[in-house]
């Protein structure tokens, strides 16, 4: 069976499915909205034989966990893990402005490649199995996060404990620009550095120590660490009340990504070892969130192998390369479970008005994913 021309003959569907999830907008902070979409979605895989756990949630979406078959008939341990997400970075009513629409080989809408495209993938590989009476290897868990695009961690606490039960990992992520896939994202720490000064009259500030002195002489410092391979964003900054009235408080908030567990922890020995540099001030920091880096590891060497010498089986030649931005793949490669990204179709302008798929990478993604289902 070549699934290249069997979803080549579905690639009208799959974009009608696509089209009614774009149109079910679904932004990180809006729970009723991401809830209906998801409902929508779920509601399609119940159908196709599978079973559905959902895990309600207070302010985020509800996280639902997609089970084929429903009921395997090996241990539960032999599972295979596919990682998507439902919400998207775009407010309920983007669609006014930035509408669905298909133009030449070429899908456009808020979310249609990060990642609903991935969503209507893995629909329409177990779709085509349950068609076909396709037993796939492993008992196939597909977990929709709900807060991808911000983080949460009750979802980063269930991808933890799913991909403990997995023997393998694959995320739907958006491959890179050309189709590679993703074996290495950067990790990224947020932190929030806090100054303690002391308040003087404006008019003699020597009596007082400046919270925004420390900070800015702080700043400089930090910014010694950037090099090739560490990024240091100064996203938000504060303090101070007024022009004549020496500060005694100060804040930042910083973005910080590393390709490495070395290069992270070099970053946290820094921070652990701040020291003020104005007789006075009081220099603390603190760790808002923490994403490990994606890094290559054997377990992940060993799969890439494997799911290149599937694509070939199917004519295609699979890359890989690296990208900066982090996704929920980089939370199963830290616990060293073999994990393989950017298995979603290929387009551009993610988190950006022209975002776009590129609809030849859909039926050839579709063709992919059911064959690596199937085999692995
Ligand atoms: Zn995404």
């Amino acid at each position: 069976m070549d699934y290249n021309f069997y979803f080549k003959s579905r690639q009208g569907e799959m974009i009608s499915l696509l089209k009614d999830l774009v149109q079910r907008e679904s932004p990180t902070s809006d729970k009723k909205a991401v809830d209906a979409c998801s409902a929508f979605l779920v509601e399609k895989f119940k159908k196709i034989g599978a079973k559905i756990t959902r895990f309600p949630q207070k302010k985020r979406g509800d996280l639902h966990l997609v089970e084929f078959p429903a009921k395997p008939d090996k241990k539960r341990e032999d599972q295979l893990l596919v990682l998507t997400h439902i919400d998207t970075v775009w407010p309920v009513g983007k669609i006014q402005q930035m509408p669905f629409y298909v133009a030449g080989d070429r899908a456009f809408g808020p979310g249609v490649l990060d990642m609903k495209a991935g969503l209507v993938l893995v629909f329409y590989a177990l779709k085509t199995m349950n068609d076909l009476n396709i037993k796939p290897k492993k008992t196939i868990a597909v977990l929709i996060n709900a807060a991808e695009e911000t983080g949460c961690e009750e979802s980063h606490q269930l991808i933890r404990t799913l991909a403990k039960r997995s023997s393998l990992v694959l995320c739907l992520e958006p491959s890179l620009p050309g189709g590679a896939l993703k074996t290495q994202r950067k990790g990224r720490l947020v932190i929030r550095l806090e100054i303690q000064g002391k308040a003087a009259h404006g008019g003699s500030p020597d009596k007082g120590v400046s919270a925004i002195d420390e900070l800015v002489a702080q700043l400089r410092l930090i910014s010694r660490l950037r090099n090739k391979d560490i990024s240091i964003n100064v996203g938000l900054i504060g303090g101070g009340e007024k022009a004549n009235v020496v500060p005694d408080r100060a804040w930042a908030v910083l973005d910080i990504r590393f390709w490495d567990s070395i290069q992270k922890e070099k970053v946290q020995r820094f921070f652990k070892n701040l020291t003020p540099t104005l007789r006075g001030a009081r220099v603390r920091f603190a760790t808002e969130s923490l994403t490990p880096p994606m890094e290559k590891t054997k377990p992940s060497a060993m799969l890439l192998q494997d799911v290149k010498n599937i694509a070939s089986g199917l004519g295609m030649t699979l890359e890989t390369g690296r990208t900066g931005g982090g996704s929920d793949a980089s939370i199963a490669s830290g616990l060293g479970i073999a994990t393989l990204d950017g298995l979603g179709p290929d387009g551009d302008g993610i988190h950006a008005e022209n975002e776009h798929l590129l609809l030849p990478s859909l039926v050839k993604r579709a063709a992919l994913l059911t064959e690596l289902l199937r085999q692995l």
